[in-house]
């Protein structure tokens, strides 16, 4: 844990109030580290232990841009599991829960496709999902990334290790080039800085060792 508030942070009033409802009252490390140049509109890949806080830290920046009034998908999210998109689901809720009427769709694999269409007719602010299941969306034209303006890689490490390379690189080509792309991953190997150079820009790397 940091000794950074988040008070020091560019974020509203409501949300500040938010984070200390849910017991948020010190940025974790990654999160003094991240969140600046994320809140600015950087690209970032940023690499730090499970259980630091990374879901804050893509969550944050992109409802600080996000229209309510809007129903077309503004931040698309991918994760390797289900698991995963159920828990970054539930965070982006608590985390969102100042905001009213944000609506957050999970679009996953291993679930009926017909219920998620139903969900995405009434429109969705956020999309959480993994790649196969969004390639899906997107063939189908049942899901709209044209306009999102941030892209979330989580565990991108692990996605790739379940062999999403080309199904994200499709995803990604379905979205502006003008979004905020930010890249989170558990270790750092060539494939996930050839992956940041292709699809970020100028990416601000971001690393928080372990310490104890
Ligand atoms: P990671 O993705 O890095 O594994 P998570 O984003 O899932 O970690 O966060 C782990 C847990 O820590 C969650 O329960 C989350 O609500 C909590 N958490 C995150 N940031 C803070 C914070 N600044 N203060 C207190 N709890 C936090
Ligand atoms: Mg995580």
């Amino acid at each position: 844990m940091s000794d950074a508030s988040f008070s020091q942070l560019p974020l509203a009033a409501a949300q500040l109030e938010n984070l200390e409802s849910l017991g948020y009252t010190r940025m974790t490390d990654i999160q003094a580290a991240a969140l600046p140049p994320a809140l600015a509109g950087k690209d970032l890949i940023a690499q730090a232990k499970t259980g630091s806080g990374k879901t804050a830290t893509f969550t944050l920046p992109l409802l600080s841009k996000l229209n309510p009034r809007d129903f077309g998908a503004q931040a698309l999210i991918l994760c390797p599991t289900r698991e995963l998109a159920t828990q970054v689901a539930a965070e982006t809720r608590r985390l969102a829960r100042h905001q009213p009427n944000v609506k957050v769709v999970t679009l996953c694999g291993g679930q009926p496709i017909g219920p998620q269409i139903g969900s995405l007719e009434h429109g969705a602010h956020i999309v959480v999902g993994t790649p196969g299941r969004i390639k899906d969306h997107l063939r189908k034209a049942t899901l709209d990334i044209s306009r999102i303006n941030t892209l979330v890689l989580d565990e991108a490490d692990r996605m790739l290790e379940m062999g999403f390379l080309d199904d994200i690189s499709s995803i990604i080509e379905a979205t502006p080039e003008s979004r905020q792309t930010l890249l989170f991953s558990a270790t750092y190997p060539s494939d996930i800085r050839k992956m940041s150079s292709r699809f970020q820009r100028a990416a601000l790397e971001v690393t928080v060792v372990a310490t104890h």
